[in-house]
This record gives structure tokens, sequence and C-alpha cells, in this order.
């Protein structure tokens, strides 16, 4: 599989924030999100080739529970599922990072964190943001998702104003748990973090929707590998 980097750290965003985890990034992802904070990530070309059995040996370097499969987008590797169970057998807890734009079944994931894309994510570029427009939302594998795996529904906001398109999506897909539905400010650095947190803290409250911190943006800035 393509690797960007494996390193240990802080579950910074969800329900799991604060968690001790170690991160798989893997490389390639068909979107091309304006606000990106991982566009490194973003080409197959990218990054390492590693074995499924060398990635367990680098996660096991850590005597650490939490595993966290992330991007790029991770649901558009064929890998994938055997990379899980290999982790799964070595007594890890595994959660997945996704856009939602794909589904693969019977995975032993215990958490499938989906971040939708909004409106707000389309690239400027006009080609970029027509692929990102047809690509970014899939109501049918986001409800497959949500129909079949523990999850949690993160959605980035920008600003007051994306609140009205994420009751949208809500809406149209049926058995969301509202309480696994979070609000999360989009930042990329300590700055704009601080500066958006007490705007979605509001609707949090207004809504009902939990916030989700982004505690490594917090902590570190946007250094990568943290
Ligand atoms: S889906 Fe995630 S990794 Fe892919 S472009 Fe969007 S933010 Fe970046």
């Amino acid at each position: 599989m393509k690797i960007i980097e494996i390193f240990y750290s802080l579950q910074g965003e969800g329900f799991l924030a604060g968690v001790p985890s170690v991160f798989v990034r893997l490389a390639g992802c068909p979107l091309r999100c304006r606000w990106c904070d991982t566009k490194y990530a973003w080409s197959k070309e990218a990054g390492r080739l590693y074995s499924i059995d060398q990635i367990v040996r680098a996660v096991q370097q850590w005597p650490c529970r939490f595993v966290v499969i992330t991007g790029g987008e991770p649901m558009v590797d064929s890998d994938l599922p055997q990379l899980v169970g290999e982790l799964k057998a070595a007594g890890k807890h595994i959660t997945i990072e996704t856009a939602g734009i794909a589904y693969i079944p019977d995975m032993p994931c215990d958490l499938m964190s989906i971040s939708p894309k909004l409106s707000n994510s389309v690239p400027d570029e006009p080609k970029l943001a027509a692929i990102h427009k047809d690509s970014k939302l899939d109501l049918a594998v986001l409800g497959a998702l949500i129909d079949n795996y523990n999850y949690q529904l993160k959605f980035v906001v920008d600003s007051e104003a994306d609140l009205p398109e994420i009751e949208e999506t809500i809406k149209n897909l049926a058995n969301v748990d509202r309480e696994k539905v979070m609000l999360m400010p989009q930042a990329a650095t300590r700055q704009e973090l601080l500066a958006k947190s007490p705007m979605v803290a509001e609707l949090c409250k207004r809504t009902g929707y939990a916030f989700s911190q982004r505690l490594h943006v917090l902590l570190w800035n946007n250094q990568k590998g943290r």
C-alpha cells in the first residue's frame, strides 16, 4: 500500500479526541477540497510502498491500542480490508477517516468517522470544481456506511451559512442518529481555529449537535505529522 506517514499522536477530532493513537496515512484522494490540510496525500504516486506486514510492524512500535487509518481517502484503496483485518487481529481499535464517497462492506472497523463534504469545500479551479461537485456527496454510499458501521458524522463548518446544507444532508439520509453528528470548525491554523470556534459552538448549542475540536491544530498549529 502507498503510505504517506505513520506516526504517534493524539486523535484531534471527533468523539475520541484526546485519545493517544497511531495514525496510518494512505496516499490518494479523488477529491480536491479547497481547504484540504493534507494536500501532500492527494497523489497515489506520493509516499512509500509498504506491505501490510510492514505497516502492522510499524504500528506496533508504539504500545497503543488505537489506530486511525486516514488519508487521503482510505476507502478507495482495495487493500484496505486486509489491512483492517490484520490490525484487528493484532488487537487494535480501528477508526477509518473517510469523506464517505466509497463503500466497502464487512470490515472489522470500530469507528467509521465520516466527514461528508459540503459546498464550502469546492475548489476554485473550474475543472477541479466540476469533478469535486460530481463526486463529493453520494447519499447511497453515506447511507450504507451509516447503516452498517458504528459511525460519527463530522461536518466541517466554515460559516453559519453552512447549516441549511448540513440539515438538508441529514434529512436526506434515513436513520441518522443526531447524537453522532458533530460540527467542526474549518481551520488549518490555531488562529483560524480560535476565531471560528465560538461561532461553531453557538451553532452546536442551537442544534444540539456536538462540537468537534481540532486538538492537533490547537496544540501543534499546522505542523505535519503531529
Ligand atoms: S476528502 Fe479529505 S483528503 Fe481528500 S481533498 Fe478533501 S479534505 Fe483532502
